[in-house]
């Protein structure tokens, strides 16, 4: 029993000594990779250090410093030094080149301020193509383009008027008259709009549309009733007409705060009423109801 517990003793003692020596071999491969992992840190970092330095002196020697030397050069040239190195001929040259500079440089801010003038007179012809050539009021471009801006849910106005009897007025003082009376009716009309907002259109031959952004009802009608009544002070002849005098009949349609009625549905709607002033006798207002 002792002789065995011996040989057991002495096999652990054997097992103990063959672990710790392999781990301490293992030790020793681990202790060489790190150096040799150090190494090759230390050889790659010097290997790139000298190539950006090779890089930087490559860059110096071969750009900056001819840049600097040609432009050192050309400084002295243009002073009158230092002209031995070239012939008269070639240094004539390159005077010239350099007188040539600051005409280069007036011709380009020629060509930009020509290139602003012509923007400007594009936006000119724009804005012209918007414009009523006879009234100088917003055409129906004008009020197509006001349509893309429109936001429903926003109060709006329409008011649509069409001048009465107005073929008779062309009858009785001719077109030139007719076109004189188109552009008197178009200031008035313009004239009983207050707000900066407010804008009125020449929609076809004697129709007109003004829109009234913000007005609820009561307003709308006040201002078409204001639009209506004005046309009637101006006092202009019309002899064909009941009265003989030039009236309008005029179609209110309104969007209030948070409808989302569209501008082309609010015409159509003014158009509407127009037609019920004009079939109850002109020269009055009427509100569109459904
Ligand atoms: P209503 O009361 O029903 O509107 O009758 P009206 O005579 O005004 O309407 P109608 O549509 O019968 O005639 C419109 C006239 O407007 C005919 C046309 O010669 C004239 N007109 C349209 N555009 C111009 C223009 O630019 N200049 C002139 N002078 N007349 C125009
Ligand atoms: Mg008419
Ligand atoms: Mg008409």
């Amino acid at each position: 029993k002792e002789r065995l517990k011996d040989g057991l003793s002495a096999l652990s003692d054997y097992a103990v000594t063959r672990e710790m020596l392999k781990i301490s071999s293992d030790m020793m491969n681990v202790g060489a990779t790190v150096s040799r992992v150090r190494l090759q840190f230390v050889l790659i970092g010097g290997v790139a250090f000298g190539l950006l330095l090779g890089i930087c002196i490559l860059i110096r020697h071969n750009i900056l410093k001819p840049l600097l030397s040609m432009a050192n050069f050309l400084r002295d040239l243009r002073q009158g030094r230092k002209t031995g190195e070239l012939s008269p001929a070639r240094i004539r040259e390159i005077q010239q080149i350099m007188d040539m500079l600051p005409l280069l440089r007036s011709a380009m801010e020629q060509l930009s301020m020509r290139t602003s003038l012509l923007m400007e007179e594009r936006d000119e012809y724009a804005r012209l193509s918007l414009k009523d050539a006879l009234t100088g009021i917003g055409n129906r471009w004008a009020l197509e383009e006001r349509k893309k801006s429109d936001m429903p849910g926003l109060p709006l106005a329409v008011i649509m008027f069409d001048i009465d009897f107005f073929k008779k007025y062309n009858d009785a003082f001719g077109h030139l008259e007719g076109d004189r009376c188109l552009q008197q009716v178009a200031s008035v009309a313009k004239g009983s709009l207050h707000r900066h907002s407010d804008a009125v259109f020449r929609y076809g031959g004697e129709e007109f549309v003004a829109l009234v952004p913000g007005a609820d009802p009561e307003a709308a009608v006040l201002i078409a009733g204001r639009v209506r009544e004005s046309i009637r002070d101006a006092g202009i002849d019309n002899p064909g007409a009941p009265g003989g005098v030039l009236t309008v009949s005029v179609g209110v349609a309104c969007r209030c705060l948070g409808e989302t009625t569209t501008l082309d549905a609010l015409m159509a709607q003014a158009d509407k009423a127009l037609y019920s002033s004009k079939r109850n006798g002109r020269d009055r207002v009427t509100v569109f109801s459904e």
